[in-house]
Order: structure tokens, then C-alpha cells, then sequence
């Protein structure tokens, strides 16, 4: 699946199982020969000179999606370089935030239109970028290219994510996702109700492990992921956590009185 006209992709040089083959770092180009960068990615020093170099000195800004190092963390080195402010959530989210965004912007890429969506859920700062002209929407770790992408709390709010993906959803032109970890997903909206899917499934495998009696995190993960890598159940109970959190909040679950996170937990009613 080939890139959307004028955007294209510098992958930063850090692999590894939560970021797939690397960070991309995109740059989209308008008609009057200047870009923004989405997600300046690690910092790295030749990985920003790549990005600086493609985009031959004339970045606009620098977005980023949000503050994880694997996102946030070159954009003062790259900004030193380029002279180019750093666009984000906010400061809380990514400290070296120029100019905040809100939900509902829209950030002149060029003479192109990128709308900010504000899209809480992996994390409170998430802002996915929609190219309006092309249907295309930089997604940030909403969702991935390949693999999956995690939920941890605190940090990470479920009921927020479905909420975000839900949203995501109801955007008409919405064509392409372009992840930051991971190829371009052609159909995008095929996508998100695969990830609403899935998660709706874990939650129904949830409340099915508990339908006999209290259980805790690694109760449950142990009946859920049987078939999953042991070596990858911790990550799991933190998504099983994130599920619980939620259906807490909702008051279908309760932990026993004084628990902790990993429980027991119950079901209520
Ligand atoms: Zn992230």
C-alpha cells in the first residue's frame, strides 16, 4: 500500500517488541514546498538529520501524537535543528510543547489541512492528525501497523480508548491509518472494528472467567491467554487490569474488600 501523495516516511532506527520495526516519522508535504513532521521519534541524532535532511530545512512544525520517548523524544533536538516550534497536546504531555493543540484544530501542513483529533485512551495527551484531502489519519499508537497496541493503567484508560476508536469510527472520509509503528493500513475503518472487536471479546472473556466465583489478575490471564506466551502474561494482566478498571467504574465488577489491583476480583449483582 503506497503512501498518500506528499507524505513520506522515515523510520527511525529502534525496533523492538513494543515498537515494531521502529518509530515512523512522517513528513507531509503541501504545494508550497514546505512540511510538518509528525512524530520526530527518539533522539537520535542520525534519525533526526535524516529528518531534517529529507525535508531540506522548511519544516512548518513539528507534531507529536504524544509523550512517549519513542514519539516525544527527539522533538527539542529537532527543533535545535530546524528552527521548526514542536506542536502537541500540551506540556503535561510532551514538555517540549510550543504551542498546545486543541481538539478540533486545524494545523496548515503546506497549504494542506491536518485536523487535530484529540484521542485519549493509550494515553491522556493522544492526538491522531487527519489529512483531510487524502482521507488519511496519522494514528499515532492508537493503533498499530502491526502487532497490537497496550492499554496499561494508570496510564492508559479503556473506556477512553473504545471511546477514541468509536469516534474515529464516525469520521466520514476516513480512508487510510497511517500507524506509527508498523506499513500503512489501507482500509482504516475495517481496522478500528477489528480493535473494538477484539477488545469487546476480551471484556466478554472477562466477565466469563469470573461467572464462577472470585478470581484474580493471574487467575484470569491464566484462563484467557492459555494459548498466549507465558513470558508476555504479565503485559497481559496489565490489560486485563485496564478491563477491570472499566467495568468497575461501570459497577459490573468489584474487588474484595481492602485488594489490591490484582484482585480478587467479582462479579457484582
Ligand atoms: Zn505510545
Amino acid at each position: 500500500m503506497p503512501l498518500p501523495n506528499g507524505v513520506q516516511v522515515i523510520l527511525a532506527p529502534n525496533p523492538s517488541m513494543m515498537t515494531g520495526p521502529g518509530t515512523n516519522s512522517y513528513l507531509v508535504w503541501g504545494p508550497g514546498d514546505r512540511c510538518v513532521v509528525i512524530d520526530p521519534g527518539p533522539d537520535d541524532a542520525g534519525h533526526l538529520r535524516a529528518i531534517a535532511t529529507a525535508a531540506h530545512g522548511v519544516i512548518k512544525a513539528i507534531l507529536v501524537t504524544h509523550g512517549h520517548h519513542d514519539h516525544d523524544a527527539g522533538a527539542a533536538n529537532l527543533r535545535a535543528l530546524t528552527g521548526a516550534p514542536v506542536l502537541a497536546w500540551g506540556r503535561a504531555g510532551v514538555p517540549a510543547t510550543d504551542q498546545p493543540l486543541a481538539d478540533g484544530a486545524v494545523v496548515d501542513a503546506g497549504g494542506r489541512a491536518l485536523r487535530v483529533l484529540h484521542t485519549p485512551g493509550h494515553r491522556f495527551d493522544h492526538l491522531c492528525f487527519l489529512l483531510e484531502d487524502a482521507g488519511a489519519l496519522f494514528a499515532g499508537d492508537l493503533v498499530a501497523g502491526v502487532g497490537t497496541v497496550v492499554i496499561i493503567p494508570p496510564e492508559g484508560d479503556l473506556a477512553d480508548y473504545l471511546t477514541s476508536l468509536d469516534r474515529l469510527l464516525a469520521l466520514p472520509t476516513l480512508r487510510t491509518i497511517l500507524p506509527a509503528h508498523g506499513p500503512v493500513v489501507e482500509d482504516g475503518p475495517a481496522l478500528l472494528r477489528e480493535y473494538v472487536a477484539h477488545r469487546l471479546m476480551r471484556e466478554r472473556q472477562v466477565l466469563a472467567a469470573l461467572a464462577s466465583g472470585p478470581a484474580t489478575i493471574p487467575m484470569i490471564v491464566a484462563t484467557i491467554y492459555a494459548d498466549v506466551d507465558p513470558a508476555l502474561h504479565a503485559m497481559a494482566g496489565r490489560s486485563v487490569l485496564a478491563h477491570l478498571i472499566k467495568l468497575e467504574r461501570e459497577g459490573r465488577v468489584a474487588r474484595a474488600a481492602g485488594a489490591a489491583d490484582d484482585g480478587p476480583w467479582m462479579l457484582t449483582g
